[in-house]
């Protein structure tokens, strides 16, 4: 089973509505067309209309950072996925490490929005990582086994919108990575654990990504390992001079 390489850039809360359309344009620039090749940036809920528009027919897929677990209903500042479908996004972040340990989602919230983001038509990236603490302790498996049960709750027609991103909490924005031997061995774990809820077949296609302080000089050593199908870029993927290195270290084959 052949997957695609997906380079996807996570701009948290950063950018003004000027500087994200001019970012989206530069991606789209940039971006190779190729089948084999899949690019996905993540802006602020606010700019999602501005860089919509920016990215038109260029292939590169429009996805939001978040999303809430339900419908509609009076949850105050809140986004329902159905109001990101309705207005273009195709991808949705979910269970991103600065959801879970700053804003305190738990495992039963995290698969909450897996079931409804789906359920509203949406491809899902659900990002799972252990802590410094939890890889000391030798927990990391442990650790990703009871993130990815939130895979649970995806029926099989819906497999083909899920992907994974493996972020240990200890890379992202720390400007350590994990070494491309961490990174994967990691994969292969999600992978056995993704096989033992939802099929070899499933484990086989699903797409992985890597994140956690990837730049130009490490992206194409992550890419190169077996389990790794991507990369999920923060920092890096704030300026078009980081990010191009990055999507042109996307195999060409
Ligand atoms: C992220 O936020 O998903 C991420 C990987 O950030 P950084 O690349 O900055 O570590």
């Amino acid at each position: 089973m052949t997957r695609k390489t997906h380079i996807a850039g996570n701009w948290k809360m950063h950018l003004t509505k000027r500087r994200a359309s001019a970012l989206a344009r530069a991606v789209a620039g940039h971006h190779d067309r190729a089948e084999h090749r899949e690019c996905t940036v993540f802006p602020a809920f606010v700019h999602l209309e501005h860089v919509r528009r920016n990215l038109r027919d260029t292939g590169v897929r429009l996805g939001a950072q978040n999303c809430f677990g339900k419908k509609e209903g009076a949850f105050t500042g809140e986004v329902s996925p159905y109001m990101l479908r309705d207005m273009g996004v195709e991808v949705v972040l979910v269970g991103h490490s600065e959801r879970r340990h700053v804003f305190g989602e738990g495992d039963a919230m995290i698969a909450d929005k897996v079931k409804i983001a789906l359920r509203a038509k949406l491809d899902v990236m659900l990002c799972v990582g252990e802590t410094i603490e939890e890889r000391e302790a030798g927990r990391t498996f442990e650790v990703l086994a009871r993130q990815l049960r939130a895979l649970k709750v995806v029926k099989e027609a819906q497999i083909d919108r899920v992907s994974l991103a493996y972020e240990p909490v200890w890379a992202i924005g720390t400007g350590l990575t994990a070494s491309p031997a961490q990174a994967q061995e990691a994969h292969a774990e999600c992978r056995r654990r993704v096989a033992g809820i939802l099929g070899a077949g499933a484990a086989a296609g699903m797409s992985i990504l890597y994140g956690g302080s990837a730049k130009p000089a490490n992206a194409a050593e992550l890419l190169a390992q077996p389990d790794v199908d991507g990369l999920l870029v923060g920092g890096a993927s704030l300026s078009i001079d980081d990010f191009g290195p990055i999507l042109d270290a996307a195999p060409r084959a």
